[in-house]
Formats: C-alpha cells, sequence, structure tokens
C-alpha cells in the first residue's frame, strides 16, 4: 500500500451556481475554472468572471441603443425643415433618449442574466477548450504534487460533472491522510459502479467526518456490499459506515437490517450510541435489530457503568 501524505487542502469556496466558478479573458476570450492571475492562453492580466463580462456586455449592448436613438433624432433634426419642426424633433428625441436611458437602469439585471446565458451558450466551445487546458494542468501537477491535482480537479468538478474526473480525486485524496478539519466532500464523488478506492473512501470518511455519510453513501455501500466484502478491509468498511449511520435515529428507520447485520463489531461508544436509539424506541423491533442489540448487551456490555444509565 502507498503510503498516504499529511496535506493541508487549500479551503474550498462554494459558490450558488456553478458558473460563478468560470472566469473569461477580455482579451482572448479563453476561459478557465482556476485561481492563475494571468490568462493561461495569452498570458495577460485580463481574467475576469463571467458574470462582469455579461455586465460588461449588457451596458455596451444598451449604449448602443441609447446611441441609435441619439442617431434618429439627428437625421430627424437634419430633415426639418421649420424651426418648429426642429424643436419638436429635437425636444421629442432628447426626451425619448433619457425615458430609454431610464428604462435601461431598471431593465440592467436582467439584460445582465439574458447576457450571461448568451455568453454561456455561445462560448460552449471555448469554455471546454478551456476546461481541456485546466485539465492538462491539473494531470501535470498531479504528477508532482498531487495537492495541487486534487484542488485543480476539485475546481474543475463544479462545471463538469463526470466519473472520470471524480475517480482521479478520490485516486488522490486516497493518498491523502485524511484529518477531521479538512474540507471533504462525498455526496459529489459518489458514482453508480463499484470502485474499491470509492469504499475505501467511504470508510475512512465514516471514521473521519461521519456527518458526510447519508442515505446515498449508505445505499452505495449496500448495492455493492457484495464486492466490497471481497475487499481486504470490507468488512470494516461496512461497520465504520453502520457506525457512522446510528448517529441519527432516521437512518436506523431506513436500514435496520444493515445495521443489524454489523452491530457486532461497533466499537463500544458507537454501539452505546446504537443501544440509546433502541431504548428511546421501546415500541419499535426494526426487524429484529433489537434483538440483536440486546444479544449484544447482554454478553459484551451487562456491567458497563455508562449503559447501566439506561437502565
Ligand atoms: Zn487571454
Amino acid at each position: 500500500m502507498v503510503k498516504k501524505k499529511p496535506v493541508r487542502l487549500r479551503p474550498y469556496y462554494r459558490t450558488r451556481y456553478a458558473y460563478q466558478k468560470l472566469r473569461v479573458c477580455k482579451h482572448c476570450h479563453h476561459f478557465t475554472v482556476l485561481w492563475e492571475d494571468t490568462c493561461a492562453n495569452c498570458g495577460r492580466h485580463a481574467l475576469i468572471p463571467v458574470m462582469d463580462q455579461a455586465a460588461i456586455n449588457a451596458k455596451r449592448s444598451m449604449q448602443t441603443e441609447r446611441l441609435s436613438a441619439l442617431l434618429l433624432t439627428l437625421v430627424a433634426v437634419l430633415l426639418s425643415q421649420t424651426f418648429l419642426q426642429i424643436a419638436v424633433c429635437l425636444g421629442g428625441g432628447l426626451l425619448l433618449t433619457v425615458l430609454l436611458w431610464l428604462l435601461q437602469r431598471r431593465m440592467l439585471p436582467s439584460e445582465t442574466r439574458r447576457q450571461l446565458d448568451k455568453l454561456l451558450h455561445g462560448s460552449q466551445r471555448l469554455i471546454l477548450e478551456g476546461i481541456y487546458l485546466n485539465l492538462s494542468t491539473a494531470s501535470a501537477a498531479i504528477k508532482d504534487d498531487e495537492q495541487i491535482g486534487y484542488e485543480i480537479l476539485r475546481e474543475i468538478a463544479t462545471i463538469v460533472h463526470n466519473d472520470r474526473i471524480r475517480l482521479q480525486q478520490i485516486v488522490l485524496l486516497q493518498s491523502f491522510v485524511l484529518r477531521k478539519d479538512m474540507d471533504l466532500e462525498l455526496e459529489p464523488l459518489l458514482i453508480e459502479d463499484f470502485d474499491s478506492d470509492l469504499a475505501a473512501y467511504i470508510g475512512e470518511i465514516a471514521k473521519v467526518k461521519r456527518e458526510l455519510i447519508k442515505a446515498s453513501a449508505i445505499r452505495y455501500l449496500l448495492i455493492h456490499e457484495r464486492y466490497i466484502l471481497q475487499m481486504k478491509q470490507g468488512a470494516s468498511i461496512m461497520t465504520a459506515a453502520a457506525g457512522a449511520a446510528v448517529r441519527m435515529k432516521k437512518y436506523v428507520d431506513m436500514y435496520p437490517d444493515f445495521i443489524r447485520r454489523y452491530a457486532r463489531g461497533l466499537p463500544r461508544e458507537r454501539f452505546l450510541r446504537l443501544y440509546q436509539i433502541v431504548r428511546r424506541n421501546p415500541d419499535q423491533s426494526w426487524d429484529g435489530l433489537r434483538d440483536e442489540v440486546s444479544a449484544i448487551y447482554n454478553e459484551k456490555y451487562r456491567w458497563d457503568p455508562d449503559f447501566q444509565k439506561w437502565e
């Protein structure tokens, strides 16, 4: 087994929308999801968030509309034959331009969103090219610095959702020493097929950050249980997940059979937690889980003072 490395991951900023991670070069329209200062394509300091670019585009298109209104006014004035006509055209034209400007000010947010849509849809090829370049930066980085490689993949994964990127992330995560204070994630990394690195990662998360073990992760383990149990540490992965699941009654209600099968292997502190849930809910049998918990209690913890409080 490869020796795991201690790492300190840089904080990961979650954004409400995936596009908020995307920046574009004002100069050459190259896109990136990374945090570099200069454009990887043209080398200039011209990267701005796509939303800023959309705002620039919106203001530019509104400016064009105002200029057209003024131009129209000018043409009308030039075609006028009397002083009254000139005055009416000039006054009317200017008034309309001011009204247009007021209207545009109110429309700016919605126009910016429209321009953003247009920018993202119209630049799909450029965005993909940018992300490919980001990916090649990632694979170059992975060779000599797995941590940077992982951080780059984590950014790319906000925009591109595919299993190849998830698996690469999992493999890299498996080369790190995981700690509770790390900004770790589990649900976005789940794939459909069985993967031993993913199973091992879930087992570790169940120990260091058990709040990340939710229904989807438990479902993954149950679907692939047969293969997981063929792994050397398979049983301990399943047991660790059961230990994480008993933090909430909800999961005992959802997966009583799973918890029953691994209850015997739970460490004392996790079994105590399960025992408390069982004692607090005297009318539930949970398909035999209650009997199994009583049997384990009688065998191992009868004389344990922490358990006596629940008598
Ligand atoms: Zn550029």
